[in-house]
């Protein structure tokens, strides 16, 4: 909803690291580009209650009040009892379904071009359930949980995802032809959510099929939304990244039952922070799907085109990118570019 500016409240993370930077840049140009959101700063530094990690009261009204949230990289605190801010995110606000595109920047030479794939990631369990013990001495089991309620919660986001986008076909990555029961219920979930798609064409894949034929021409993979278990998305997901250039250009997005984040997939580059020179372009495409999921669409265009213009036009490039610009320069062609 409104406010009674007329704008839109978003929670934003600046995180750590190049983060504050990088959330600048985007700031910067959402207000060049006067975006009608207005945004809510606030900060996530993990909290120990009672034993557990959580974030700060401030920080979860917020999200949970405004439902939307821009998000750069955190730290993730070293030490006992903290778990990962990122999974506790994706906990508190139930963040089932991580979208991950990586779309080839024309003008940024990388051995494939014309990439184009979609990749939806089961965010809440499977591998990642945490479930691990031992057995005996030398003998350990991890669980991999799957549930039917998960599976088709990611599923029928994933064909939804395929309409909008007019992409209106799904590929089911998994190997239900090991892992019978488990990759088997995921497998019969996307297939049961399909039927309610007359629209939508659904086919699967073998995982390791998929890692040879998206290599060999990911291109083969631009028709289609694949959706697979938490693992598999984490790994397919950060090899497409590679495809097309990798971590300073890649977006995301957690959509979840209680709120939506999208942040950059890199982390918190410390060895560059607080010297102006991130490349702030997965976070700004991260704002850009943000900004689609809210329906803001022809900002988001117009956004997205100042940056591939920038990028294309190959001046005060990020040292990522081959070139020595700073974040603040590159942010200027791109303001420039709007
Ligand atoms: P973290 O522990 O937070 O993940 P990290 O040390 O793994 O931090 P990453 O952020 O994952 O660092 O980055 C890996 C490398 O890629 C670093 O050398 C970093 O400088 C570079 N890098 C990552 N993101 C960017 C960016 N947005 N712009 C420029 N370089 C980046
Ligand atoms: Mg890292």
């Amino acid at each position: 909803p409104k406010n009674a500016n007329g704008n839109y409240e978003v929670t934003l993370i600046p995180g750590d690291g190049i983060g504050p930077e990088i959330s600048e840049s985007v700031q910067q140009i959402f207000e060049a580009a006067k975006v009608p959101i207005e945004w809510e700063s606030v900060n996530v530094t993990p909290i120990l209650r009672n034993g557990r990690t959580t974030i700060p009261d401030d920080a979860l009204h917020s999200v949970q009040k405004n439902t939307i949230a821009l998000k750069g990289p955190l730290a993730t605190p070293i030490g006992k009892g903290h778990v990962s801010m990122n999974l506790t995110l994706r906990r508190t606000f139930n963040l089932y379904a991580n979208v991950r595109p990586c779309k080839s920047i024309v003008g940024y030479k990388t051995p494939y071009e014309n990439v184009n794939t979609v990749l939806i990631r089961e965010n809440t369990e499977g591998e990642y359930s945490g479930i691990e013990h031992e057995v005996v001495s030398g003998v350990v089991q991890s669980i991999k949980l799957i549930t039917k309620k998960a599976s088709e919660r990611c599923a029928r986001f994933a064909f939804d995802y395929a309409q909008k986008s007019g992409r209106n076909h799904v590929t089911a990555v998994h190997k239900a032809n090991i892992m019978k029961l488990s990759d088997g219920l995921f497998l019969s979930a996307c297939q049961e959510v399909a039927k309610e798609y007359p629209n939508v064409q659904f086919d699967d894949i073998l995982l390791d099929r998929a890692c040879l034929q998206i290599t060999q021409d990911p291109v083969n993979f631009n028709h289609t939304v694949m959706v697979m278990p938490n693992l598999y998305g984490d790994i397919l997901s950060d090899m497409c990244a590679g495809l097309i250039g990798g971590l300073g250009l890649t977006p995301s997005g957690n959509i979840g039952r209680d709120a939506s984040i999208f942040e950059s997939v890199h982390g918190t580059a410390p060895d560059i922070a607080g010297q102006d020179k991130a490349n702030p372009t997965a976070l700004l495409l991260s704002s850009v799907m943000m900004l689609r999921h809210m329906r803001l669409n022809n900002y988001a265009d117009t956004i997205e085109g100042a940056a591939l213009k920038t990028i294309a036009s190959g001046k005060d490039l990020t040292g990522d990118l081959g070139g020595n610009g700073t974040c603040s320069a590159f942010t200027k062609q791109i303001i420039r570019n709007l």
